[in-house]
């Protein structure tokens, strides 16, 4: 899994930093959030047009900006497949009103789909849940979810006498009868969990992000503030970058990268010194900077 920040900042870029934004590539390419010149960060960073799907976090304009322009884009360049866009409530009935404009029309199909909590998109790799969080609009995060990998023990499956066909059936049923005696999986292969990332798109800390985040490999989490302003991070239903540290914390999250950062803070070192002191695997997102998961 590598995951590309295509934008780390606040609503307003500045020189070097755009709007928060990435793309993940396991797959297929997906976006999380589409902020204005996401098409250009694309070609930056070798990420490209390929692109099955962009996942929307709630329709304030930072976050979807980027979207006209990459479809043109996609259009010029000759795309025929199909884009599949998810956002939550509203998305649907806002983008078709916007994309159906004569020059804003695609030349390929839109799939644009409303979310709201549970798993609503599978891949062969991995399935894509929302969950709502706390913003001053309808507005969900996304957890990518592999599903667990067993590890079959030969030794204990050979002395049960699982052999051949039987261990795809094994993996299937969860259970095959050999001999007449019932094997189950658990008994000769352990489990391990499959990776998550988690992004919490803008929101003040909630209950739900905690809850969804459990375990995650990675959790970008909305982190606009330093902790000094806390009070501006309430009024405007973001959090600030200890909020995210200790919901990584209490979640028991791999690591934590900070996002969404406002553009007050020139010198982001004190926003990421306040998730330190917090929890210790926390990093500042930077546009073109990878993570492999
Ligand atoms: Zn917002």
């Amino acid at each position: 899994m590598r995951l590309v920040v295509l934008g780390s900042g606040g609503s307003l870029p500045t020189r070097d930093t755009l709007p928060a934004g990435f793309a993940l590539k396991y797959g297929g390419v997906f976006l999380f959030d589409c902020p204005e010149a996401a098409q250009v960060q694309l070609l930056r960073y070798g990420v490209g047009f390929g692109i099955n799907a962009i996942f929307l976090s709630h329709l304030h304009a930072d976050h979807f900006l980027g979207l006209f322009g990459l479809t043109q884009s996609m259009g010029l360049m000759g795309r025929k497949d199909e884009l599949k866009i998810f956002g939550p409530k509203g998305t649907k009935e806002f983008l078709s009103k916007i994309f159906s404009m004569p020059h804003l029309r695609p030349t390929f199909p839109l799939a644009i789909k409303d979310v709201s909590s549970g798993v609503f998109f599978k891949t062969p790799l991995f399935s894509m849940r929302a969950f709502p969080v706390r913003h001053n609009c309808p507005a969900v995060g996304f957890v990518v979810q592999e599903p667990p990998k067993w590890n079959f023990d030969e030794r204990k499956a050979k002395a049960v006498g699982v052999k051949g066909k039987l261990f795809s059936e094994l993996l299937e049923k969860k259970k095959v009868v050999v001999e007449g005696k019932t094997v189950r999986l658990e008994s000769v292969a352990k489990e391990t969990p499959g990776r998550k990332i988690v992004f919490t798109g803008d929101s003040a800390p909630c209950p739900s992000i905690e809850k969804n985040s459990e375990n995650a490999d990675l959790l970008v989490h909305d982190s606009c503030f330093a902790s000094s302003e806390a009070a501006a991070a309430k009024e405007k239903f973001h959090s600030t970058a200890r909020e995210a540290a200790e919901t990584a914390l209490k979640a028991k999250a791999k690591r934590l990268l900070l996002s969404h950062i406002s553009n007050r803070y020139e010198d982001r070192s004190v926003v990421l010194r306040d998730a330190k002191a917090v929890f210790g695997e926390s990093t500042l997102a930077k546009e073109g900077m990878e993570l492999f998961i």
